[in-house]
């Protein structure tokens, strides 16, 4: 049984408290674009999401957890509108941000903010530290004046942990480390106390040694505004560590939901087991039942018929290579009565 990814990393996660309404709730959401075909003969459709729905509460985490090409980092782009749905909802705060346009969806931005993966391309090398991190305030004209701007600029680096913050404010953002320049990010983000928070991969263009300090500061600042973080990752461990759940996204679909406990240590879908069995455990990673998948995700211009995972998948192999696999996609459905934990696997037992 996996129980820590490991030693040194702090359990960061929040109450997960989800008796209320969903603060967003993606309802059948589907992001088709256009790709040109090898060889410049017309163009096929990719659908890198394909019908998802989740729900992520108030003070919540829910970490989207997938490879490359997976489809995560398309949904949220499509929760922060920065592509457009092909269709499906997405209903924040009783809103759904799909059809607003202009005005009305710069009404909403203020408490749906984002943060970047890469913090060296996200901020811009000539703004100061405090012009960026007060940018929000000026666009969204909050703030009685500069001055006034300036001393919550102060407390917002403050709270992110940038310290001297009237030093740290001078300087430009080119002029800092990776790891504080995504805490300015950071505190950019958190300065009109937003309700949601689309985090894309925060830490993993940061050194190793960094990425605790800005997932505490994360939590830290969950933990005080009551923010909701979308966590996308590509890393389970950090998903384990850091969400209150967690949905496991293959080829534009969530094949598996649930706590990140029930997920580690009980996994139903094979894409998810594999992930799980090459989690880093120090105790156990040296010994047996590493499943590492073949081939590469395929391409979401030509995506498998029946279960989208079958080429890949090593139950299906073992299973002597059912027809229904190949003929049927599976649903997602729950197969836990105590807890939300559900999969899409023609081999789980669904509750009754
Ligand atoms: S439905 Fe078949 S191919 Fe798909 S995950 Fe389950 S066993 Fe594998």
């Amino acid at each position: 049984m996996v129980t820590e990814p490991s030693n040194e990393q702090p359990d960061v996660r929040g109450s997960g408290a989800n008796d209320r309404a969903p603060i967003v709730a993606i309802e059948d959401l589907f992001v088709e674009y256009k790709v040109k075909n090898p060889a410049g003969r017309g163009k096929s459709i990719a659908r890198a999401v394909d019908g998802v729905n989740l729900a992520l509460y108030p003070g919540e985490t829910l970490a989207i957890v997938g490879e490359s090409g997976s489809g995560k980092t398309s949904i949220a782009n499509a929760v922060m509108r920065l592509i457009d749905a092909s269709s499906g909802r997405i209903i924040f705060d009783g809103v759904d941000l799909v059809p607003l346009r202009g005005k009305e969806l710069r009404k909403v931005r203020p408490r749906l903010q984002m943060i970047f993966q890469d913090p060296f391309e996200s901020l811009d090398p000539r703004m100061t530290v405090m012009d960026t991190v007060v940018e929000p305030l000026v666009i969204n004209d909050i703030g009685d004046s500069d001055a006034h701007r300036r001393e919550l600029g102060l407390a917002a680096l403050q709270r992110a942990g940038l310290t001297p913050a009237d030093r740290i404010a001078r300087r430009f953002t080119h002029e800092l480390s990776g790891g504080q320049r995504q805490r300015v990010a950071i505190a950019a983000a958190m300065i009109l106390e937003p309700s949601v928070v689309v985090a894309d991969e925060p830490v993993s263009m940061l050194d190793v040694s960094l990425r605790a300090g800005i997932l505490r500061l994360m939590a830290d600042m969950r933990d005080r505004l009551g923010v909701a973080y979308l966590f996308i990752t590509h890393d389970l461990s950090l998903a384990w560590m850091f969400a209150d759940r967690i949905a496991v996204v293959y080829l534009g679909r969530v094949v598996e939901e649930g706590s990140p406990v029930e997920l580690i240590n009980n996994p139903q879908h094979p894409y998810t087991k594999a992930l799980v069995s090459v989690i880093p455990v120090p105790e156990t990673s040296a010994v047996t039942n590493r499943t590492v998948l073949t081939g590469e995700i395929p391409n979401p211009t030509a995506i498998p018929g029946g279960c989208r995972f079958h080429p890949r998948c090593p139950l299906y192999r073992e299973r002597g290579e059912p027809a229904g696999c190949r003929t049927d996609d599976p649903a997602l459905v729950q197969i836990s009565i105590e807890s939300v934990h559900s999969a899409a696997c023609h081999f789980v037992a669904k509750v009754p």
